[in-house]
């Protein structure tokens, strides 16, 4: 009998562990019309002709969004096109930004756009990069909550994905001058301070068995 109340809580432990990441999906407007402006991205920045907007992950960049609700971030990444006021950006591509989840603060996960897709979130790196956005901003630090869903998500993803780095957004541009790095304009880079150096510092430490680097 004892055995039997054992192999109940172990169950009940393991539905919990499972129940640790749920990941609600919420998918953004992936058209035919992303798919070409993706793949028009891919061509012009990163030197790839490919057929279908296809990545193969190996690096993570988390991210905050600087403000919002889940609902007027999902907004934003599903328009297909940047606005006009992002004018660097703009030059650049027409395609606009996204990512392939977005963390509520109280650490619900939601998943916009497939990990096997291409999104624009990092310069340099799309290629080959998941992107995870927090809602917060640096008025607004990232929550506890956010730093669980975070370290959960990014374990699942290792699992899925041959994922050898996670960095934060601010920390991409040691990868410029490595392989890794694609982007045909040298000039084409922005300063970012997202998603914080103590966020990065709490995520990371639920994840010293993953052996994931910082830079190349
Ligand atoms: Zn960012």
């Amino acid at each position: 009998m004892a055995k039997f109340f054992q192999i109940l809580f172990l169950s009940f432990c393991l539905v919990i562990q499972a129940q640790n990441l749920k990941i609600i999906q919420k998918p953004i407007d992936y058209s035919k019309e992303r798919m070409k402006l993706s793949l028009d991205y891919m061509k012009e920045h990163h030197n790839l002709v490919q057929k279908t907007p296809n990545i193969t992950p190996k690096i993570i960049v988390l991210h905050y969004t600087a403000g919002g609700t889940i609902e007027s971030n999902f907004k934003y990444f599903n328009n297909l096109y940047l606005e006009n006021q992002r004018a660097t950006l703009k030059k650049q591509s027409s395609l606009n930004v996204s990512a392939h989840f977005l963390v509520d603060r109280d650490g619900t996960v939601y998943q916009l756009i497939a990990p096997e897709l291409f999104a624009r979130h990092t310069i340099g790196l799309n290629y080959c990069a998941i992107g995870i956005e927090n809602i917060g901003s640096k008025s607004q630090p990232l929550t506890d909550k956010q730093v669980e869903a975070n370290a959960e998500l990014v374990k699942y993803l290792a699992k899925k994905y041959p994922i050898e780095y996670l960095i934060g957004h601010s920390e991409y541009g040691v990868f410029r001058n490595s392989k890794l790095w694609k982007e045909t304009d040298s000039s084409y880079f922005t300063g970012k301070e997202d998603p914080g150096a103590e966020f990065m510092k709490k995520v990371r430490g639920k994840l010293t068995d993953l052996k994931l680097k910082n830079q190349p």
